[in-house]
Protein backbone atom coordinates (compact mmCIF):
# COMPACT_ATOMS: atom_id res chain seq x y z
CA UNK A 1 0.00 0.00 0.00
CA UNK A 2 1.61 3.16 -1.01
CA UNK A 3 0.93 6.48 1.09
CA UNK A 4 -2.70 8.06 0.19
CA UNK A 5 -0.45 11.62 -0.45
CA UNK A 6 1.01 10.03 -3.92
CA UNK A 7 -2.29 10.38 -4.99
CA UNK A 8 -1.76 14.25 -4.91
CA UNK A 9 -0.59 14.33 -8.36
CA UNK A 10 -3.20 12.41 -9.61
CA UNK A 11 -6.26 14.23 -8.29
CA UNK A 12 -6.55 17.40 -11.24
CA UNK A 13 -7.37 14.93 -13.75
CA UNK A 14 -10.83 13.90 -13.81
CA UNK A 15 -11.96 10.14 -12.86
CA UNK A 16 -15.17 8.06 -11.80
CA UNK A 17 -14.74 7.39 -8.38
CA UNK A 18 -16.75 5.54 -5.85
CA UNK A 19 -16.63 6.49 -2.04
CA UNK A 20 -18.06 3.84 0.62
CA UNK A 21 -17.67 2.60 4.33
CA UNK A 22 -18.77 0.12 6.79
CA UNK A 23 -21.72 -1.30 6.90
CA UNK A 24 -24.57 0.57 9.15
CA UNK A 25 -22.50 3.87 8.80
CA UNK A 26 -22.07 6.34 11.87
CA UNK A 27 -21.26 9.86 11.79
CA UNK A 28 -17.82 9.11 11.50
CA UNK A 29 -18.06 6.42 8.32
CA UNK A 30 -21.03 9.00 6.63
CA UNK A 31 -19.06 12.49 7.56
CA UNK A 32 -16.28 11.10 5.86
CA UNK A 33 -17.57 9.69 2.89
CA UNK A 34 -19.49 13.07 2.17
CA UNK A 35 -16.84 15.54 3.52
CA UNK A 36 -14.29 13.68 0.51
CA UNK A 37 -17.55 13.49 -1.81
CA UNK A 38 -17.73 17.69 -1.99
CA UNK A 39 -13.95 17.80 -2.12
CA UNK A 40 -13.30 15.40 -4.71
CA UNK A 41 -16.51 16.75 -6.50
CA UNK A 42 -15.31 19.93 -6.39
CA UNK A 43 -12.09 18.87 -8.35
CA UNK A 44 -14.26 17.85 -11.19
CA UNK A 45 -14.20 14.22 -10.60
CA UNK A 46 -17.57 12.20 -11.55
CA UNK A 47 -18.44 11.01 -7.38
CA UNK A 48 -20.97 8.64 -6.29
CA UNK A 49 -20.73 7.45 -2.32
CA UNK A 50 -22.02 4.07 -1.75
CA UNK A 51 -23.14 2.42 1.76
CA UNK A 52 -23.59 -1.11 2.52
CA UNK A 53 -26.86 -1.15 4.47
CA UNK A 54 -29.32 1.26 5.55
CA UNK A 55 -28.53 4.05 7.80
CA UNK A 56 -29.59 6.01 10.95
CA UNK A 57 -32.20 8.88 10.24
CA UNK A 58 -29.71 11.51 12.59
CA UNK A 59 -27.51 11.26 9.54
CA UNK A 60 -30.47 12.46 6.72
CA UNK A 61 -29.48 16.11 7.62
CA UNK A 62 -25.83 15.63 6.38
CA UNK A 63 -25.54 17.64 2.86
CA UNK A 64 -25.03 14.86 -0.29
CA UNK A 65 -27.04 12.36 2.18
CA UNK A 66 -28.90 12.51 -0.55
CA UNK A 67 -27.04 11.67 -3.21
CA UNK A 68 -25.65 8.58 -1.21
CA UNK A 69 -26.80 4.76 -2.35
CA UNK A 70 -28.27 2.17 0.03
CA UNK A 71 -26.40 -1.18 -1.58
CA UNK A 72 -28.99 -3.57 -0.36
CA UNK A 73 -31.85 -1.46 -1.75
CA UNK A 74 -30.35 -0.35 -4.85
CA UNK A 75 -27.76 -2.97 -5.57
CA UNK A 76 -27.76 -3.18 -10.03
CA UNK A 77 -27.40 0.56 -9.68
CA UNK A 78 -24.62 0.77 -6.87
CA UNK A 79 -22.75 -2.69 -8.95
CA UNK A 80 -22.95 -0.38 -12.05
CA UNK A 81 -21.42 2.16 -10.23
CA UNK A 82 -18.40 -0.26 -8.71
CA UNK A 83 -18.12 -1.51 -12.49
CA UNK A 84 -17.17 1.95 -13.98
CA UNK A 85 -15.39 3.39 -10.96
CA UNK A 86 -11.47 3.87 -11.44
CA UNK A 87 -11.42 4.73 -8.17
CA UNK A 88 -13.01 3.24 -4.89
CA UNK A 89 -12.23 5.04 -1.96
CA UNK A 90 -12.88 2.91 1.42
CA UNK A 91 -13.58 4.39 4.58
CA UNK A 92 -13.35 3.83 8.37
CA UNK A 93 -13.00 0.23 7.98
CA UNK A 94 -10.16 -1.93 8.28
CA UNK A 95 -11.08 -5.17 6.22
CA UNK A 96 -13.39 -5.34 3.38
CA UNK A 97 -15.87 -8.02 4.87
CA UNK A 98 -16.78 -4.71 6.86
CA UNK A 99 -19.18 -3.72 3.98
CA UNK A 100 -21.16 -7.12 4.40
CA UNK A 101 -22.87 -8.35 0.99
CA UNK A 102 -21.02 -5.73 -1.07
CA UNK A 103 -17.53 -7.39 -0.36
CA UNK A 104 -17.49 -9.79 -3.10
CA UNK A 105 -17.48 -6.57 -5.61
CA UNK A 106 -15.11 -5.00 -3.79
CA UNK A 107 -12.82 -7.65 -3.75
CA UNK A 108 -13.21 -8.41 -7.84
CA UNK A 109 -13.15 -4.99 -8.35
CA UNK A 110 -9.93 -4.19 -10.46
CA UNK A 111 -10.21 -0.08 -9.79
CA UNK A 112 -7.36 0.85 -7.74
CA UNK A 113 -8.28 0.86 -4.11
CA UNK A 114 -7.53 3.38 -1.70
CA UNK A 115 -7.88 3.10 2.25
CA UNK A 116 -8.12 5.93 5.05
CA UNK A 117 -9.05 4.28 8.06
CA UNK A 118 -8.31 4.93 11.76
CA UNK A 119 -9.28 0.71 12.81
CA UNK A 120 -6.55 -1.88 14.21
CA UNK A 121 -4.71 -4.58 11.70
CA UNK A 122 -6.09 -3.31 8.43
CA UNK A 123 -6.29 -5.47 5.62
CA UNK A 124 -3.31 -3.56 3.66
CA UNK A 125 -2.73 -5.87 0.80
CA UNK A 126 -6.21 -5.01 -0.48
CA UNK A 127 -5.12 -1.72 -0.81
CA UNK A 128 -3.30 0.05 -3.77
CA UNK A 129 -2.96 3.79 -1.68
CA UNK A 130 -3.81 4.80 1.63
CA UNK A 131 -2.98 6.07 5.21
CA UNK A 132 -4.23 3.44 8.48
CA UNK A 133 -3.38 5.66 11.72
CA UNK A 134 -5.10 4.43 15.04
CA UNK A 135 -3.50 7.07 16.57
CA UNK A 136 -6.49 9.22 14.86
CA UNK A 137 -9.74 10.32 16.32
CA UNK A 138 -11.65 9.50 13.66
CA UNK A 139 -12.07 9.22 9.66
CA UNK A 140 -13.18 12.59 9.30
CA UNK A 141 -9.93 13.68 10.69
CA UNK A 142 -8.03 11.87 8.30
CA UNK A 143 -9.94 12.99 5.71
CA UNK A 144 -9.19 16.80 6.82
CA UNK A 145 -5.62 16.00 6.72
CA UNK A 146 -5.87 14.72 3.29
CA UNK A 147 -7.46 17.58 2.27
CA UNK A 148 -4.94 20.04 3.89
CA UNK A 149 -2.04 17.84 2.44
CA UNK A 150 -3.34 18.33 -0.93
CA UNK A 151 -2.87 22.06 -0.54
CA UNK A 152 -6.97 22.77 -1.07
CA UNK A 153 -7.83 24.29 1.81
CA UNK A 154 -9.65 26.84 -0.13
CA UNK A 155 -12.18 24.17 -1.40
CA UNK A 156 -13.09 23.61 2.20
CA UNK A 157 -16.40 24.80 2.52
CA UNK A 158 -19.51 24.63 5.25
CA UNK A 159 -21.02 21.41 4.06
CA UNK A 160 -17.33 19.44 4.14
CA UNK A 161 -16.94 20.76 7.77
CA UNK A 162 -20.27 19.98 8.70
CA UNK A 163 -19.95 16.45 7.21
CA UNK A 164 -16.53 16.58 9.19
CA UNK A 165 -17.30 17.82 12.43
CA UNK A 166 -19.89 15.38 13.25
CA UNK A 167 -17.87 12.49 12.54
CA UNK A 168 -15.19 13.69 15.00
CA UNK A 169 -17.93 14.72 17.63
CA UNK A 170 -19.12 11.17 17.03
CA UNK A 171 -16.00 9.29 17.73
CA UNK A 172 -14.59 10.95 19.93
CA UNK A 173 -17.18 11.21 22.36
CA UNK A 174 -18.31 14.52 21.86
CA UNK A 175 -14.56 15.44 22.73
CA UNK A 176 -14.29 13.60 25.73
CA UNK A 177 -12.08 10.96 24.49
CA UNK A 178 -8.38 11.37 25.02
CA UNK A 179 -8.43 10.64 21.37
CA UNK A 180 -9.23 14.21 21.30
CA UNK A 181 -6.34 15.39 20.52
CA UNK A 182 -4.48 18.92 20.32
CA UNK A 183 -4.57 18.68 16.58
CA UNK A 184 -8.25 17.68 16.98
CA UNK A 185 -9.09 20.71 18.40
CA UNK A 186 -7.23 22.69 16.24
CA UNK A 187 -8.96 21.82 13.52
CA UNK A 188 -12.34 22.49 15.30
CA UNK A 189 -11.04 25.97 15.83
CA UNK A 190 -10.29 26.35 12.43
CA UNK A 191 -13.72 25.21 11.07
CA UNK A 192 -15.06 27.89 13.82
CA UNK A 193 -13.41 30.29 12.41
CA UNK A 194 -14.43 29.20 8.84
CA UNK A 195 -18.03 29.68 10.58
CA UNK A 196 -18.84 26.30 11.35
CA UNK A 197 -22.00 26.21 13.68
CA UNK A 198 -21.09 23.27 15.97
CA UNK A 199 -24.08 23.38 18.03
CA UNK A 200 -26.46 22.85 14.91
CA UNK A 201 -24.44 19.94 13.87
CA UNK A 202 -25.12 18.31 17.71
CA UNK A 203 -28.72 18.82 17.92
CA UNK A 204 -29.08 17.01 14.36
CA UNK A 205 -27.55 13.73 15.87
CA UNK A 206 -28.29 13.85 19.42
CA UNK A 207 -31.09 15.46 19.59
CA UNK A 208 -33.20 14.32 16.28
CA UNK A 209 -34.88 10.73 18.04
CA UNK A 210 -38.37 9.92 18.56
CA UNK A 211 -40.23 9.05 22.21
CA UNK A 212 -40.05 5.89 21.45
CA UNK A 213 -36.41 5.53 21.65
CA UNK A 214 -36.27 7.09 25.15
CA UNK A 215 -39.01 4.63 26.06
CA UNK A 216 -37.09 1.30 24.54
CA UNK A 217 -34.34 2.83 26.66
CA UNK A 218 -35.79 3.42 29.73
CA UNK A 219 -37.04 -0.80 29.30
CA UNK A 220 -33.62 -2.46 28.71
CA UNK A 221 -32.13 -0.48 31.52
CA UNK A 222 -34.78 -1.72 34.12
CA UNK A 223 -35.19 -5.34 32.21
CA UNK A 224 -32.19 -5.83 30.30
CA UNK A 225 -28.61 -5.11 32.09
CA UNK A 226 -27.30 -7.35 34.57
CA UNK A 227 -23.97 -5.71 36.56
CA UNK A 228 -21.08 -8.23 37.71
CA UNK A 229 -19.46 -6.02 40.52
CA UNK A 230 -16.78 -9.06 41.06
CA UNK A 231 -15.97 -8.45 37.23
CA UNK A 232 -16.80 -4.74 36.76
CA UNK A 233 -18.83 -5.71 34.12
CA UNK A 234 -22.02 -5.07 32.83
CA UNK A 235 -24.18 -6.88 30.33
CA UNK A 236 -27.02 -5.53 27.87
CA UNK A 237 -29.07 -7.64 25.52
CA UNK A 238 -31.93 -6.98 23.33
CA UNK A 239 -34.21 -8.97 22.22
CA UNK A 240 -36.07 -9.32 18.53
CA UNK A 241 -39.35 -8.61 20.54
CA UNK A 242 -37.73 -5.63 22.25
CA UNK A 243 -36.93 -3.68 18.84
CA UNK A 244 -40.43 -4.51 17.11
CA UNK A 245 -42.09 -3.64 20.42
CA UNK A 246 -40.78 -0.48 20.28
CA UNK A 247 -40.40 0.05 16.79
CA UNK A 248 -36.87 0.02 16.49
CA UNK A 249 -35.06 1.56 13.35
CA UNK A 250 -31.26 1.50 12.73
CA UNK A 251 -29.61 3.85 14.88
CA UNK A 252 -31.73 4.09 17.77
CA UNK A 253 -29.65 1.81 19.49
CA UNK A 254 -26.62 4.43 19.02
CA UNK A 255 -24.66 5.10 21.98
CA UNK A 256 -26.89 2.11 24.61
CA UNK A 257 -23.62 0.56 25.22
CA UNK A 258 -22.34 3.48 26.63
CA UNK A 259 -24.97 4.13 29.52
CA UNK A 260 -23.44 1.31 31.85
CA UNK A 261 -19.99 2.97 31.76
CA UNK A 262 -21.25 5.87 33.81
CA UNK A 263 -21.45 3.37 36.95
CA UNK A 264 -18.92 3.88 38.82
CA UNK A 265 -16.12 1.03 38.94
CA UNK A 266 -17.81 -0.55 35.52
CA UNK A 267 -14.74 -1.42 33.33
CA UNK A 268 -16.40 -2.73 30.81
CA UNK A 269 -19.55 -2.84 28.63
CA UNK A 270 -21.07 -5.48 26.93
CA UNK A 271 -24.16 -4.99 24.28
CA UNK A 272 -25.87 -7.74 22.27
CA UNK A 273 -28.81 -7.09 20.16
CA UNK A 274 -30.76 -10.03 18.02
CA UNK A 275 -30.88 -8.16 15.15
CA UNK A 276 -32.13 -9.62 11.47
CA UNK A 277 -30.02 -12.90 10.85
CA UNK A 278 -27.06 -12.49 13.07
CA UNK A 279 -26.29 -11.43 17.10
CA UNK A 280 -24.68 -8.24 16.92
CA UNK A 281 -22.02 -7.43 19.96
CA UNK A 282 -20.68 -4.06 20.65
CA UNK A 283 -18.35 -3.51 23.45
CA UNK A 284 -16.80 -0.68 25.29
CA UNK A 285 -14.16 -0.65 28.13
CA UNK A 286 -12.61 2.37 30.09
CA UNK A 287 -8.64 1.98 30.77
CA UNK A 288 -7.13 -1.51 29.98
CA UNK A 289 -9.45 -3.89 29.00
CA UNK A 290 -8.59 -4.28 25.38
CA UNK A 291 -12.00 -4.69 23.70
CA UNK A 292 -10.50 -5.41 19.65
CA UNK A 293 -8.21 -8.14 21.17
CA UNK A 294 -11.95 -9.54 23.06
CA UNK A 295 -13.98 -9.13 20.07
CA UNK A 296 -11.42 -10.18 17.61
CA UNK A 297 -10.73 -13.76 19.58
CA UNK A 298 -14.19 -14.40 20.68
CA UNK A 299 -16.97 -12.76 18.32
CA UNK A 300 -15.66 -12.56 15.07
CA UNK A 301 -15.05 -8.78 15.18
CA UNK A 302 -12.76 -6.36 16.21
CA UNK A 303 -12.46 -1.96 16.16
CA UNK A 304 -10.61 0.28 18.39
CA UNK A 305 -8.72 -0.60 21.88
CA UNK A 306 -12.16 0.62 24.33
CA UNK A 307 -14.44 0.73 21.64
CA UNK A 308 -15.34 -2.73 19.36
CA UNK A 309 -17.98 -4.81 17.73
CA UNK A 310 -18.17 -8.10 16.67
CA UNK A 311 -21.39 -10.69 15.62
CA UNK A 312 -22.45 -14.19 15.86
CA UNK A 313 -24.70 -16.75 13.90
CA UNK A 314 -25.84 -18.25 17.23
CA UNK A 315 -28.93 -17.65 19.15
CA UNK A 316 -29.37 -14.72 22.04
CA UNK A 317 -29.32 -17.34 24.69
CA UNK A 318 -26.01 -18.81 23.49
CA UNK A 319 -24.07 -15.45 22.87
CA UNK A 320 -25.29 -14.83 26.81
CA UNK A 321 -24.17 -18.32 27.82
CA UNK A 322 -20.72 -17.77 26.21
CA UNK A 323 -20.19 -14.13 27.28
CA UNK A 324 -20.82 -14.52 30.94
CA UNK A 325 -18.53 -17.76 30.53
CA UNK A 326 -15.20 -16.22 28.59
CA UNK A 327 -15.94 -12.96 30.68
CA UNK A 328 -14.60 -14.96 33.91
CA UNK A 329 -11.14 -15.66 32.11
CA UNK A 330 -10.89 -12.27 32.45
CA UNK A 331 -11.27 -11.39 35.85
CA UNK A 332 -7.67 -11.02 36.95
CA UNK A 333 -7.99 -7.94 34.32
CA UNK A 334 -11.15 -6.84 34.90
CA UNK A 335 -11.39 -6.74 39.31
CA UNK A 336 -7.94 -4.99 39.64
CA UNK A 337 -10.01 -1.62 40.02
P1 LIG B 1 -20.14 -0.31 17.36
O1 LIG B 1 -20.14 -1.04 18.66
O2 LIG B 1 -20.43 1.14 17.51
O3 LIG B 1 -20.95 -1.00 16.30
O4 LIG B 1 -18.65 -0.40 16.84
C1 LIG B 1 -17.55 -0.03 17.60
C2 LIG B 1 -16.30 -0.12 16.77
O5 LIG B 1 -16.03 -1.47 16.42
C3 LIG B 1 -16.40 0.64 15.46
O6 LIG B 1 -15.17 1.28 15.24
C4 LIG B 1 -16.67 -0.42 14.43
O7 LIG B 1 -16.12 -0.07 13.20
C5 LIG B 1 -16.03 -1.66 15.03
N1 LIG B 1 -16.85 -2.84 14.76
C6 LIG B 1 -18.17 -2.98 15.07
N2 LIG B 1 -18.62 -4.19 14.66
C7 LIG B 1 -17.58 -4.83 14.08
C8 LIG B 1 -17.43 -6.11 13.46
O8 LIG B 1 -18.36 -6.93 13.37
N3 LIG B 1 -16.18 -6.40 12.97
C9 LIG B 1 -15.14 -5.53 13.07
N4 LIG B 1 -13.95 -5.89 12.55
N5 LIG B 1 -15.26 -4.32 13.63
C10 LIG B 1 -16.45 -3.95 14.14
MN1 LIG C 1 -14.41 5.88 12.88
Amino acid sequence: MQSVDQLYPLLDTPRKVVITMHQKPDPDAMGSALGLYHFLTQLGHAVQVISPTNWAAFLDWMPGSRTVLDYEKFKDKSEESLRQAEWIFCLDFNTLSRTKRMAPSLQQSTAVKILIDHHREPEVTAFAYGVSDISKSSTCEMVYDFIKGSGRMDLLNLSMMQCLYAGVMGDTGSFRFSSASATVHEMVAEFKHRGLEHTIVHEQVYDNFLENRFRFIGHVLLHRMEINYELNTALIWVTKQDLLKYDIKTGDTEGLVNYPLGIQGIKLAALVIDRDEKRKWSFRSKGGFDCNTFARQHFNGGGHFNAAGGESDDSLDQNLEQFKSIIKEYKSELSSY
